[in-house]
């Protein structure tokens, strides 16, 4: 195949944590590295090859950056995709492909896609606009409380509210939209699947995300999630079925809600390497981003099943903080068993920024969940 050469390049929009992450997996395997970023500081740049400052939306840029790459793939959804269809119709090979990233980055489209692929999912109503949303509202045809989600990409929940009243819907912001049901969660899981071009898949188990009350941000991922094995087998199975309508190629993360009545509803997914999937790293046969790269250069994919429990927590930015970044008291965490800090390398922090994670692992989940907690209330990432 000869992708070891050294000859092949695999060019990364995008240079966050996902994309430095990534490249674990290329310096390990020694594969060549391209990789754009808007910030000239992004996280990536000190672990690839090239690096180019350049905005992800500007076709003209995406298609420079594509044109003398062998594969293209994305770490962020927020990029220029008719830039990458005319990659695609020069040859370069784009995964995820340019045609699923579209229907994935419009929230309203994502949803009629299930929908259309009998999917379970929250029900829904789509409008072109903030205007038409209210006259629905006014003549009754949706009711207090829904979920308000704009069509265009949102990232950690900024593009979506709950409304509960007229004054809650003065405040959404204009576009296209839907109104979603207020689902009555009881967990929210994660399964990520793989597919690689020649249609292998492996699907990742099913882990569970719980969220920190206030910022509406996951604050720990648990691997296993601690839900029966008939809920964990039937959400693979969806999971699975999701990766099967849309035949991408990589890794494609499905977060599902399990609601309090038992069902299991997809809410969005994400074409690329996920927060869900960090505990792989450590805790997994074979790291999520490994896996990315093993499908998107059509070799074999690799095991999926934990070596160990894992528990993976946010590094998050502090309340009050915003300036240089120091993680006060990482040197108390390092001297616990199994304990892996992850620092993203952001020279800024802010409230709420993902600025790295930890992943804990342990024979035993409960074990790992009790150290996560301990993490989390020692480390601090505040600003120096
Ligand atoms: P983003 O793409 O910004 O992450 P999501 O659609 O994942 O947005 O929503 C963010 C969070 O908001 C979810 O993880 C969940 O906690 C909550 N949420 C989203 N949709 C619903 C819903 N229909 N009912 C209840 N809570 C929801």
């Amino acid at each position: 195949m000869g992708y070891f050469s050294g000859k092949q390049t695999i060019g990364i929009l995008g240079g966050g944590q996902l994309g430095k992450m990534l490249l674990y997996t290329t310096q390990q395997w020694d594969i060549q590295t391209k990789v754009m970023d808007p910030s000239n500081e992004a996280p990536a740049r000190i672990a690839c090859n090239h690096f180019i400052q350049g905005d992800l939306m500007d076709y003209d840029k995406v298609l420079q950056f594509g044109k003398d790459v062998d594969i293209v793939t994305i770490e962020i959804e927020n990029v220029n995709t008719d830039a990458l269809m005319e990659l695609e119709k020069k040859g370069v090979q784009v995964y995820p492909q340019a045609e699923v990233l579209k229907t994935i980055q419009n929230k309203c489209h994502q949803k009629q896609f299930y929908q259309k692929n009998k999917i379970p999912t929250a029900p829904f109503q789509l409008f072109e606009s903030k205007e038409t949303l209210k006259n629905a509202v006014a003549r009754g045809r949706i009711s207090f409380p829904f979920v308000w989600k704009s069509e265009s990409m949102g990232y950690d929940g900024y593009g979506v509210k709950i409304v509960r009243s007229n004054q809650d819907l003065e405040q959404i912001k204009e576009g296209g939209c839907m109104a979603e049901e207020l689902v009555n969660i009881e967990k929210e899981l994660g399964v990520i699947v793989c597919r690689s071009p020649k249609g292998e898949v492996q699907c990742y188990p099913c882990v569970e995300m719980e969220f920190h009350p206030e910022a509406n941000q996951v604050e720990y991922v648990l691997s296993p999630a601690r839900i029966s094995k008939s809920i964990a087998t039937q959400a693979e199975k969806i999971a699975l079925s999701v990766s099967n309508a849309f035949q991408h190629v990589g890794l494609l993360a499905v977060e599902l809600f399990l609601t309090k009545e038992g069902e299991l509803w997809v809410n969005e997914v994400a074409p690329r390497p996920h927060n869900s999937g960090h505990y792989t790293i450590e805790a997994a046969y074979t790291s999520q981003f490994e896996q990315h790269l093993r499908a998107l250069l059509d070799l074999p994919l690799g095991n999926t099943a934990n070596k160990v429990a894992g528990v993976m927590v946010n590094l998050v930015g502090k309340e009050g903080h915003s300036g240089p970044v120091y993680y006060k008291n990482i040197e108390h965490i390092l001297a616990i068993d199994g304990v892996n800090p992850h620092l993203y390398g952001k020279k800024e922090t802010r409230p709420f920024r993902k600025m790295g994670h930890v992943t804990i692992i342990n024979e035993d989940l409960k074990v790992a969940r009790k150290i996560a907690e301990q993490v989390k209330e020692t480390i601090e990432v505040i600003a120096k």
